[in-house]
C-alpha cells in the first residue's frame, strides 16, 4: 500500500531519492511469514520505514544530497539501520534532504527541492524535509532523521508530524554521515508520540562502534508516552522558556503555542517561565561550531575515497582532480560552510571566533541545568513561522540559518527534544509545532508531555 502511494505522490512531492521496491516487499513477505509463525522480532516487525539519505545502508545509494556522493553505495549499514533491519522493518528508500544535512527547507538538494505535502509550493522544512514529508503524505509511516540543529523537529513542526531528537549519544552515530560530531543525532519521525517512542527503543541504547554513545540503559519511553496518552500531568513542572517567544515569531504559531500550554495546565501541569538569557547567542555560537566541525569533515570527500571524480584534461595532479571534483560536487551552501568553517579554525582566528563559540557553547548549558532546576521539562513553539514558499529564503543564508532559532541550543547541549503538532495557525491554515525539551538522559519526560497534547 505504501509502495502504491509512493508511486501516486512521490511525483510531486518528492520525498524519496530512491525506493527499494523489490527489497521493501521481499523483507515484508519476510515479516509476514515470522508474525504466521508468532515469531516477530519487536512490536514493530513488518512496519515499513523510509530512512534520511545521510545513513549508509549496504547495497543501497547513500549520497546526502549531494552530487559528490553519487554513485556511492555503502559496503555496510549505520548501526540505525541495522538496528531496523534486525527488528523487522522493511526498508522503502531513502528520502531527500538539503545537501551533507545545511538547511532548513531541503531546497539544497543537489537532486531537487522536497514539496509539503499541505501544499506544494511550500518547503517540507529541512534538513530531512523528505522524510516529514513522506509520513504527511502518508507514502511511510515511520521514518528516520538526523538533527544537528533542528532537522528533525522543525521539518516535523512545518508538516504537522512529531519528531524526536534524543540526548545527544542515545542513538548510535556509527554509518551517520558527519555534519557536525559534537551535534550530530539520529532518531524517529513519525505521526504520533507512541510511534516515536516504540521506534526510538528500536534505534537507540548503547553501541560500541560509537565512542560518544552513551553506556547506560534507555528509559522506558513506550511507557512514558502510554502514561502521558492518559492527559495527566499533575506533579510536572513546565517552564515556558521567556527568550523562545515573541519577536520574530508569527502570531498564529504563538497563539497554536499559547493553547498548547494551556493544555498542559488543564491536565494538571504547573507553568512557571524561566529566563535562558544565553540562547539569544546560540544561533551564532552555532555558525561556527557547526561549520568549522563540517570544515574538517568534509575533507573526506577527495577525489580518491568516494563517489565523484573530475578529471580535468591535459595531465591533471592529484590536487587538481580534487579541486575539479570538489568544485564541481559541492553545492554553494557546502562550499559557504567549508570556507566559513576553514577560517574560524585558522591560526590567529581560533581563540576569537571557534574557541569563543565554545565558552558560550557552556554559558548555553549552564542555562539549561539552571533552568531545569525549576522545570522538569522546557516548552517553546519548534519553528518560528510555518511552511513558507519555495525560493522564498533559498538566496538569503540568515533567513534561512533563523528557522533554528529555538531548536538549536537543544544541540548545543545535547538535552532531548520533541517537536508535536500544535494545530494550524490562522493565518494561513498551515501546521504549527511546540518543543518539548528534558535534561540529558531523561528523554522518557518530552514522550510523556509530547503524547499529553495529542
Ligand atoms: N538548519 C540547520 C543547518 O542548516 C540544521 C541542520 C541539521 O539539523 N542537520 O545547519
Amino acid at each position: 500500500a505504501h509502495l502504491d502511494r509512493i508511486a501516486a505522490v512521490d511525483g510531486d512531492v518528492h520525498a524519496f531519492l530512491v525506493v527499494d521496491a523489490e527489497g521493501a516487499l521481499s523483507q515484508a513477505a519476510a515479516a509476514d511469514a515470522r508474525r504466521a509463525t508468532g515469531q516477530a522480532q519487536s512490536p514493530l516487525d513488518g512496519v515499513p520505514i523510509a530512512v534520511k539519505d545521510v545513513m549508509a545502508t549496504k547495497g543501497l545509494p547513500t549520497t546526502c544530497g549531494s552530487r559528490i556522493l553519487e554513485g556511492w553505495v555503502p559496503p555496510y549499514d549505520a548501526t540505525v539501520v541495522a538496528r531496523l533491519r534486525a527488528a523487522g522493518l522493511p526498508i522503502l528508500g531513502k528520502t531527500n534532504m538539503d545537501e551533507f544535512a545545511m538547511g532548513s527547507s531541503t531546497e539544497h538538494s543537489a537532486y531537487g527541492p522536497t514539496r509539503n505535502p499541505w501544499d506544494l509550493s511550500r518547503i517540507p522544512g529541512g534538513s530531512g524535509g523528505g522524510s516529514a514529508a513522506a509520513l504527511a503524505a502518508y507514502e511511510a509511516p515511520l521514518a528516520i532523521g538526523t538533527d544537528t540543529g533542528g532537522s528533525i523537529r522543525q521539518p516535523g513542526a512545518v508538516t504537522g508530524t512529531v519528531g524526536v531528537k534524543p540526548t545527544y549519544g542515545g542513538v548510535s552515530r556509527y554509518g551517520l554521515v558527519s555534519l557536525a560530531n559534537s551535534l550530530d543525532q539520529a532518531g524517529p519521525v513519525t505521526r504520533t508520540v507512541l510511534d516515536a517512542a516504540l521506534l526510538h527503543t528500536v534505534i537507540g541504547g548503547h553501541d560500541p562502534k560509537d565512542s560518544t554513545s552513551i553506556d547506560a540503559p534507555l528509559p522506558d519511553l513506550v511507557g512514558a508516552a502510554r502514561r502521558g496518552a492518559e492527559g495527566d500531568l499533575s506533579g510536572v513542572r513546565v517552564g515556558v522558556v521567556k527568550e523562545l517567544g515573541g519577536e520574530g515569531y508569527q502570531d498564529g504559531v504563538l497563539t497554536r503555542f499559547q493553547e498548547s500550554v494551556d493544555l498542559m495546565v488543564a491536565a494538571g501541569a504547573e507553568v512557571v517561565e524561566v529566563s535562558c538569557p544565553n540562547f539569544v547567542h546560540a544561533l551564532a555560537t552555532y555558525y561556527l561550531i557547526l561549520p568549522a566541525e563540517a570544515s574538517s569533515n568534509l575533507a573526506r570527500f577527495d577525489a580518491m575515497r568516494y563517489g565523484l571524480r573530475v578529471t580535468p584534461d591535459g595531465d591533471p595532479s592529484a590536487e587538481d582532480v580534487m579541486r575539479a571534483t570538489r568544485e564541481a560536487g559541492f553545492g554553494d551552501e557546502v562550499k559557504r560552510r567549508i570556507i566559513l568553517g576553514t577560517y574560524a579554525l585558522s591560526s590567529g582566528y581560533y581563540d576569537a571566533y571557534y574557541g569563543q563559540a565554545q565558552k558560550v557553547r557552556t554559558l548555553i548549558t549552564r542555562d539549561f541545568e539552571q533552568a531545569f532546576q525549576h522545570a522538569d521539562v522546557l516548552v517553546s513553539p519548534t519553528a518560528p513561522t510555518t511552511a513558507f514558499k519555495l525560493g522564498e529564503k533559498v538566496d538569503d543564508p540568515l533567513a534561512m540559518y533563523l528557522n533554528d532559532l529555538a531548536t538549536i541550543p537543544a544541540n548545543l547541549s545535547g538535552v532531548p527534544g520533541i517537536s508535536v503538532p500544535s494545530g494550524l495557525a490562522d493565518e494561513d491554515g498551515l501546521p504549527a509545532g511546540v518543543q518539548i525539551l528534558a535534561p540529558a538522559t531523561a528523554d522518557d519526560r518530552v514522550y510523556r508531555v509530547g503524547a499529553a497534547l495529542e
